[in-house]
């Protein structure tokens, strides 16, 4: 019912009370009491009666209304717990209390993981069913005294005055975890959930209810990459090196968008031919205060965080303009491999991007290679492979690069296009010295002729590596022995100085 409706409804409802009562009520006062002297003051309770009634109904209404409004502006709408700004009011007089009586208290965030699934999977409604079970089982878990609140989509706080960790906090929060496991939506029973956590202590981790809910919660976020159903304690260190993180993220983005990463490049060798055979191309960061970040600290933080498309769009549209540019590409460089993520086959428009950066390319596509790690492969297998094929049928090649240090290397040739493995440095660095990295090259190496793929050595570094690879049959090579990633204009250099020599050989 509209307020209008339901307002006018009660009025209407006075109206006709305050109408009998007025008609009878004189009426049945004369009926019972017309003769007595008591008339005049039987009438004057009369009157009070009317009024303390009406006064109650009054106060109920007043009440109920006023109530209804602070529960609106508290609590969730949906779980009826606190909401972030009631709780972090709630908390701040605890934490004063707390110091006044020098008790610990403790803050705890909660996330319940992947619960996007069911929004997503299920159904909206059952997700909100979810949620209100959960704030239904955090009330039952928590004693009287605790904040319980909801900051919004699955994310819950907790706040336990007067409680020591580990003691009293410890088994609480595992058993909210136990009952967060155990809670089944009816539209989809066999779903169920584990929930991270984060803690945050009074006085130790922080004195102000801002600061606890903001500890707690990055040692939320600490936890959820750690392990789904885990918990994490606060601590500065920690802290340090969250933020560390969120600056660097920070920065890269920014990076990505004003186009200032760079490209080198690393020719690979055919030996026994003395001829360049390809390049590699790779990333470099050139962070204005902190100087050179290298790739392996920066692209696991950008494949996690949704980043490592623009930096693949950013490295082939770069390369093939430089390359191009400087007259290399087809005449002196006949192949260009490029470093490509699980990630970058993720989503229907990610061939569509493959495709749009080689129509960059000013001819044939069968000088560029696309070299994926057997992880990233596995880890989107049917993206990886649509995608490939339909590049392959363009002349793309693919690379399987860290070729070994896999589970399941050769299951993973067997269902993609691969046309050439790169054996990983690591097996290179000691394969003059530890027989068993020896024995694991020679197999790759057999196992590569016999499907007729071309093998790459990367990482070599010296010439007994190099003539323990060739005597065992390897015929491609990249290392430092060989060549460093170098910018473009010392690969013009490098690229000549090697047509000099090879002319002068002749
Ligand atoms: P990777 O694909 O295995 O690349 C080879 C790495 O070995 C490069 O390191 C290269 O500089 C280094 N290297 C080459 N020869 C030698 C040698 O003789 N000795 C030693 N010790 N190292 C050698 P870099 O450039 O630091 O790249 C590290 C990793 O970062 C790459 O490993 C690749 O996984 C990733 N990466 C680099 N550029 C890109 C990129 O554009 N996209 C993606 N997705 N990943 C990239
Ligand atoms: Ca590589
Ligand atoms: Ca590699």
């Amino acid at each position: 019912m509209s307020p209008r409706r339901a307002a006018a409804a009660i009025a209407f409802l006075y109206l006709f009370l305050g109408y009998i009562w007025i008609s009878f009520s004189d009426r049945f006062l004369l009926t019972i009491a017309a003769e007595s002297s008591y008339l005049t003051e039987l009438q004057t309770y009369k009157g009070w009666t009317y009024v303390t009634i009406t006064a109650g109904l009054l106060y109920l209404l007043a009440y109920r209304a006023l109530q209804r409004e602070r529960n609106l502006s508290e609590r969730d709408g949906l779980t009826l717990l606190l909401n972030r700004h009631m709780f972090e009011r709630e908390l701040a007089s605890e934490i004063q209390y707390a110091h006044d009586n020098q008790q610990n208290l403790s803050v705890i965030m909660l996330n319940i993981d992947g619960f996007k699934q069911i929004n997503s999977h299920v159904s909206l409604e059952a997700g909100d069913k979810f949620l209100i079970a959960v704030a239904g089982e955090l009330r039952e878990a928590c004693h009287q005294q605790a904040l319980i609140a909801r900051f919004g989509n699955d994310e819950f706080a907790i706040a336990l005055p007067d409680s020591t960790w580990p003691d009293d906090v410890l088994p609480l929060l595992q058993q909210i975890q136990r009952r967060i496991a155990h809670i089944r939506i009816s539209e989809s029973p066999q779903l169920s959930f584990t929930a991270s956590a984060g803690l945050a202590l009074y006085p130790r981790d922080g004195s102000a209810a801002s600061e606890l809910i903001d500890a707690a919660d990055l040692a939320l976020e600490q936890a959820r990459q750690t392990e789904r159903g885990s918990y994490k304690l606060y601590n500065a260190e920690l802290s340090a090196i969250m933020s560390n993180k969120a600056r660097l993220l920070f920065d890269l983005k920014s990076a990505i968008e004003k186009r200032q990463l760079t490209v080198v490049y690393q020719p690979q060798f055919c030996v026994s031919e003395n001829r360049m055979t390809g390049l590699e191309v790779l990333v470099r960061w050139n962070h204005p205060e902190r100087g050179i970040i290298p790739p392996c600290d920066f692209i696991p933080l950008a494949e996690q965080n949704g980043l490592i498309c623009g930096i693949t769009d950013f490295v082939m549209q770069q390369a093939i303009s430089e390359l191009t540019e400087y007259g290399l590409l087809y005449r002196d460089v006949q192949r260009v491999s490029f470093n490509v993520s699980a990630a970058d086959f993720n989503g229907n428009e990610s061939c569509d991007r493959f495709l749009s950066n080689l129509a960059l390319l000013p001819g044939d596509w069968s000088v560029i290679e696309l070299e994926l790690t057997e992880s990233a492969a596995l880890l989107n297998l049917e993206g990886v492979k649509q995608v490939l094929e339909k590049l392959t049928e363009k002349g793309v090649q693919v690379s399987l690069d860290d070729f070994g240090t896999g589970y399941s290397s050769l299951n993973t040739l067997r269902l993609l296009p691969i046309k050439e493995v790169k054996i990983d440095q690591s097996f290179v660095k000691d394969i003059v010295q530890n027989k068993q990295d020896a024995k694991l090259v020679k197999t790759i190496l057999a196992m590569a002729q016999a499907l007729h793929l071309r093998v790459v050595a990367e990482g070599v570094e010296t010439h007994a590596q190099a003539n323990y690879l060739m005597k065992a049959g390897c015929e491609e090579f990249q290392g430092y022995l060989y060549a460093r990633p170098m910018p473009i204009n010392h690969l013009v250099t490098f690229i000549n100085n090697l047509k000099q020599q090879q002319r002068a050989q002749s």
